[in-house]
């Protein structure tokens, strides 16, 4: 079987910095990790790939140094890796970086399926594997913890949806979602890592793939990232009510109630 996966490096959010001018986040290799839940998407495909043999395609759309996160992918045991770059994919939203890695996945080839993580740490928006999924007119599901290959050409997923657990056959091709309760992420192995500096990373940029100009980057993106802002949460404070006796204690503990305005 074909499996695809789509990884995408993101700002470890525990070093996350703003500039105070630009209101932009402040990227760079110090900061920056694999979406953590894209390791689950790895393994999903990795696992398939040991129970019923095939290849492992991972692809990410990023600036150059987005290249980190396919040799980690190497690392863990991908089979051909590539980079979505172009200055012309730039600025993209949710639609525009969907329909690129779509584009970019049908150039590759057919897949029978694609994973991606559920949502990533830096955008959260969870959209990107449905939307993969409706650009390639292919079904998804989103949210898997478990999945099964038990008949050929289907794939069995659960989900939870709130305190109980769907069970979905899916029909192949499709895209399906990973969530952290789906497997463990394996280590990346010491083959996977003498290897990781040495493969070669395939390019796909706007000439390479069949795009439509108005539908990438900032012109194909509806919605505009204006500013992004720390928030800092106000600080807390302990208040200790003593009183000399219960009576005087109640009406203290009333008194900082009603300045509160809790009452
Ligand atoms: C320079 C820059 C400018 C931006 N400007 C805007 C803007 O103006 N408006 C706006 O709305 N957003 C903007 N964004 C955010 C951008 O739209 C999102 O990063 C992107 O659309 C993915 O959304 P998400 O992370 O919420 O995806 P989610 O749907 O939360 O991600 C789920 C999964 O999809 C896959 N995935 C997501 N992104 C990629 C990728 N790039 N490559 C491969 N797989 C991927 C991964 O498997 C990931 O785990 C900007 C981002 C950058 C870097």
């Amino acid at each position: 079987m074909k499996f695809l996966v789509c990884i995408k490096q993101v700002v470890d959010t525990s070093k996350m910095e703003v500039d105070p001018t630009t209101g932009r986040l402040k990227r760079n290799n110090a900061n920056s990790i694999m979406n953590p839940l894209d390791l689950h998407a790895l393994e999903a495909a990795f696992s398939l790939r040991d129970e019923v043999g095939g290849t492992v395609t991972v692809i990410t759309m990023g600036p150059p140094q987005a290249a980190a996160v396919l040799k980690d992918a190497v690392a863990m045991g991908a089979d051909e890796v590539y980079l979505v770059t172009d200055r012309a994919f730039g600025g993209a939203d949710t639609l525009a970086t969907s329909y690129t890695l779509a584009k970019a996945i049908e150039k590759l080839g057919t897949f029978d399926l694609i994973f991606c993580g559920q949502e990533s740490i830096d955008s959260n928006t969870a959209q990107i594997g449905p939307e993969i999924a409706a650009t390639l007119g292919i079904a998804d599901v989103s949210a898997a913890v478990g999945i099964s290959y038990e008949k050929e050409g289907f794939l069995t997923v659960k989900r939870q949806i709130g305190g109980n657990i769907e069970v979905l056959e899916l029909a192949l091709p499709a895209v399906v979602t990973a969530t952290e309760a789906l497997n463990h992420a394996r280590y990346p192995s010491i083959k996977g890592l003498l290897k990781k500096d040495e493969v070669e990373i395939g390019n796909l940029t706007a000439a390479d793939l069949p795009v439509d100009p108005a539908r990438i980057g900032m012109k194909g993106s509806p919605t505009q990232v204006r500013q992004v802002r720390p928030v800092v949460p106000p600080k807390k404070e302990n208040l200790r009510i003593e009183g000399k006796t219960t009576e005087e204690a109640a009406d203290l503990f009333l008194s900082a109630m009603q300045k509160l305005k809790v009452i």
